[in-house]
């Protein structure tokens, strides 16, 4: 039974819920979590960048991950306005690979540590808008889809990791869309095919084992683009494209599907990889508008976390990794504040200021046009001299894998590729 109190609430159990749910557990706080699905639920987000492997040492989560055997992917390749060009994580230090992960297993595998760690986990449970929410905590109206019964849970702190429903911003009226990444992903599963590996080499589906494939990413028009991730029995095929010109073509309910078949069937690099696919019916789904802002991210008697905490343009593949970024930092000062209260409104304060930052910095990376509102320049700059070398040279290089970066290298203060960086350009994909 869900009780009336306790020290922290969350609301989501994603991988930013769980992460916080668990360290909060491992902490000795009386946590609650409440889920409205049930797990195994389905989220997009499958390839995750080896910057998630601290936190999920942190977290305590690396054992059971590695024990799924998920894929292991070498890196990246982008074909971007003719040009082909690729870059291997291995070559900027670091020695875990990235991976493509089945987010229903992945995120079950979280809720599971979640609960493993001792926190209490409630599934097919809805939060409302919280009725109150201060200094000394909040009150969180629930409902349970499996009875229909309904309650309340009051908590000193309130996490909100409910994702894109973002439930604390969007009850304030904090959750704005941002006006510079007004898309539409449509996007569905595979059997079979083909897929990229470093050197552009091309491999049946079979080969995954043996040779790790990289995400690969094509542009589509100026601002458009799709991925092509393969898993373990499946591959995930998407396409992001501005939402006014499906508006402009009429694609809309019913015809989505068709739509996203002929262009799967149609583009350019995917339509040969998906040659010898078969498309699996009914995996189509889309999102639209999914990169929003919040006001703050920290306030009196709540922390938001993930993509509750603001979300920005998917093409870098960063979702997952602020998810347990923010969680573990989250977790980390909800701890300070249960220690030193009289200190809360400035840990809120820094909770706010670090993720703001870090998604400013994602946002300038992923800016959609040249002429797009980047932020404040010095601020920007300091924040990437933050980084690890490792992770400033592969900001670099990620940055040059698109034109959709022109901004950032006002940024990286390169506008030319050091020869020092690992981003090849190869001239041809080597079809099998
Ligand atoms: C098109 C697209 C492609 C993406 N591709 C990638 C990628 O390749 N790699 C990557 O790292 N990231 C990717 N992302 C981002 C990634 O999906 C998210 O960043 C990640 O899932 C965030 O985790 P989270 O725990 O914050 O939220 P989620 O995983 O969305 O979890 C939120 C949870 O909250 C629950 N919930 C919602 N409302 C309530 C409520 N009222 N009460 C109770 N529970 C509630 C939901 O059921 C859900 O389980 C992509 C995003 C998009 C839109």
């Amino acid at each position: 039974m869900i009780p009336r109190n306790c020290d922290v609430a969350v609301i989501g159990g994603g991988p930013a819920g769980s992460s916080a749910a668990a360290l909060l557990a491992q902490q000795g706080h009386d946590v609650v979590l409440l889920e409205k699905a049930r797990h195994p639920r389905n989220v997009v987000g499958e390839s995750v960048i080896p910057h998630f492997w601290r936190y999920a040492d942190r977290i305590g989560i690396t054992e059971a991950i590695l024990g799924e055997k998920f894929l292991s992917k070498s890196g990246g390749t982008v074909a971007w306005d003719g040009h082909v060009r690729q870059m291997s994580f291995r070559d900027f230090g670091f020695t875990r690979s990235g991976m493509h992960v089945e987010r229903d297993r992945f995120d079950q595998l979280f809720l599971n540590h979640a609960r493993n760690s001792g926190a209490r986990v409630f599934e097919e449970v809805v939060v409302d808008s919280p009725t109150r929410l201060d200094e000394s905590g909040g009150d969180l109206p629930y409902r349970s889809l499996l009875d229909g019964t309904s309650g309340s849970l009051s908590a000193r702190y309130v996490i909100d990791a409910s994702g894109q429903a973002s439930c604390i911003a969007r009850a304030r009226s904090q959750r704005q869309i941002d006006p510079d990444f007004r898309f539409t992903s449509i996007w569905g599963y595979f059997n079979g095919g083909q897929y990229v590996a470093e050197g552009g080499q091309i491999h049946p589906v079979e080969d995954l084992r043996q040779v790790w494939p990289s995400t690969f990413v094509s542009s589509i028009g100026r601002t458009g683009w799709s991925w092509h991730i393969p898993l373990r029995s499946s591959t995930s095929v998407g396409l992001v494209l501005p939402l006014e010109s499906l508006k402009d073509m009429g694609v809309q309910g019913q015809q989505m599907e068709k739509f996203f078949l002929e262009q799967c069937r149609s583009l350019p690099y995917l339509k040969n990889l998906l040659r010898q696919a078969d498309y699996v019916p009914g995996s189509m789904r889309a999102i639209r508008d999914y990169s929003f802002r919040v006001d703050s991210a920290a306030g009196p008697g709540y922390f938001l976390i993930g993509d509750a905490g603001g979300f920005i343009d998917p093409i870098f593949s960063l979702g997952v990794v602020l998810a347990v970024f923010s969680a573990t930092a989250a977790a980390w000062l909800v701890g300070r504040c249960f220690k030193r209260p009289d200190r809360a409104s400035s840990y809120q304060a820094f909770y706010s200021e670090l993720t703001a930052r870090r998604l400013n910095l994602a946002r300038a990376l992923a800016l959609p046009l040249p002429s797009a509102e980047m932020g404040n320049l010095d601020e920007l700059r300091d924040l990437m001299h933050f980084h690890s070398n490792e992770e400033q040279e592969l900001f670099q290089v990620v940055s040059l894998l698109t034109n959709r970066s022109s901004n950032f290298q006002e940024i990286a203060g390169c506008a030319t590729v050091p020869d020092s960086l690992h981003c090849t350009e190869i001239d041809k994909l080597h079809w099998a």
